[in-house]
């Protein structure tokens, strides 16, 4: 007899995101020259007194477990920092710290999903929504994210897919793999409209909440009071602080089930690492410069691609509103996304992620991270742009 796993591990999905670095290394390894647009993380440290305060609470001892949702002070910073940024009073209560953003998702996904429920997403989206969706044995619902409306969801769109059976609709502003931003009115008018439907609960995933550029406007759903007792929000340190390798995130609960989610995290992790939840503090209390300064590389970086991308026979791409991530329409160079994500990678020595990586509805797209240096994105299009002429790309001929 052979180990028999569980049915539900085999709707289990993936990040492409990790294949892709891994065949990255591996052609690293025999000496080809990579430039990494396909990875997710800022580019950059987390700033020192971050890291100083983390070094200080290992030294001043704090060694063992803390309580499963998080220590009081950290709980009531985060509360503080959404005050100060939202303008919303939220309960330290209602706070869960949690080891990244991903475990508020499966957190979230796992206590709604079963079969016969249905969970309305993003696609694209971030892969891992559909792929603990299926896991919990509920029916995903796409809510296709369109380049016309600049990769932004529409209420109407959202609303249309509700149906009795819904459980729970994951939002993601501004969004990955895409970059989109559901502007204001959007976001009104989907909240009113889910009025009618009580029965569903909101998951809104802001981790990029504080990445916008040209101006637009970050719209919480955490604003909306009408909302709140059945609204979980998605944030945390990785995206913000350049703490992804931490495993720092939080969510913010409706009082009503802020308890089982506490149940589920001490049946999975008991707490989070407690030295990493004092420099989570000094992060959200301290200076906020390195944030600002990051944000401001980040927006130099993103007219850089834009414009280059612009520029190449066959593609093209519609202005990021916000995250780090551009999506441009790759159709016109006659390849599909994995094509063109093999051929970039292999003969260009750029590592870039197929849309269909973030769903069905990525197909015909490219996700460039430009988590990197403007010298590095200029010589990966530099790179690109002579591979596809190269390669006689349809739209070049
Ligand atoms: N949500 C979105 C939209 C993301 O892109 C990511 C990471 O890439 C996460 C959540 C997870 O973040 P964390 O690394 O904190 O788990």
């Amino acid at each position: 007899m052979s180990m028999q796993l569980a049915e539900r591990m085999s709707r289990l999905g993936t990040e492409t995101a990790f294949e892709v670095l891994a065949r990255a290394k591996a052609l690293e390894a025999k000496g080809k020259s990579i430039v990494n647009l396909g990875i997710g993380q800022p580019d950059f440290l987390t700033p020192e007194h971050i890291v100083e305060a983390a070094v200080k609470a290992l030294r001043d001892g704090h060694h063992g477990y803390t309580p499963a949702n998080g220590i009081l002070p950290l709980r009531e910073a985060v509360a503080r920092d959404i005050h100060k940024r939202l303008k919303v009073e939220i309960d330290p209560g209602n706070v869960l710290i949690v080891p990244g953003g991903k475990v508020t998702m499966f957190f979230a996904i796992m206590m709604f999903g079963e079969p016969g429920a249905e969970i309305v997403y993003p696609n694209p989206g971030f892969p891992i929504y559909e792929s603990v969706i299926k896991f919990s044995g509920a029916t995903p619902v796409p809510l296709p994210l369109l380049e016309k409306n600049g990769f932004a969801f529409t209420a109407d769109d959202v609303l249309s897919r509700i149906t009795p059976r819904t459980r729970l609709l994951i939002v993601n502003s501004p969004a990955n793999p895409t970059g989109g931003v559901s502007p204001k009115a959007e976001i009104d008018k989907l909240v009113a409209g889910l009025a009618k439907h009580p029965h569903v609960a909101i998951m809104s995933d802001e981790i990029y909440g504080q990445m916008t550029y040209d101006g637009r406007e970050h719209v919480s759903l955490l604003s909306y009071p009408e909302i709140r007792d059945r609204l979980i929000l998605l944030d945390g340190w990785s995206k913000t602080y350049a703490m992804t390798g931490w495993r720092m995130g939080y969510s913010v609960w409706p009082k009503s089930i802020v308890a089982q989610a506490e149940r589920l995290a001490i049946n999975c992790h008991s707490c989070v690492n407690a030295s990493a939840q004092f420099a989570g503090i000094a992060a959200l209390d301290g200076p906020q410069d390195a944030v600002r300064k990051m944000v401001a590389a980040f927006a130099e970086r993103r007219r850089v691609i834009v414009d280059e991308l612009n520029a190449v026979p066959g593609i093209s791409c519609v202005e990021p509103g916000g995250a780090f991530y551009a999506f441009p329409n790759i159709k016109g160079t006659g390849m599909s996304s994995r094509e063109a994500e093999t051929l970039f990678l292999e003969q260009a020595g750029v590592a870039v992620l197929s849309g269909t990586a973030f769903g069905a509805h990525g197909d015909g797209y490219l996700r460039f991270s430009y988590a990197n240096s403007v010298e590095n994105i200029r010589e990966a299009m530099r790179r690109i742009r002579e591979t596809l002429a190269r390669a006689g790309s349809k739209a070049a001929q």
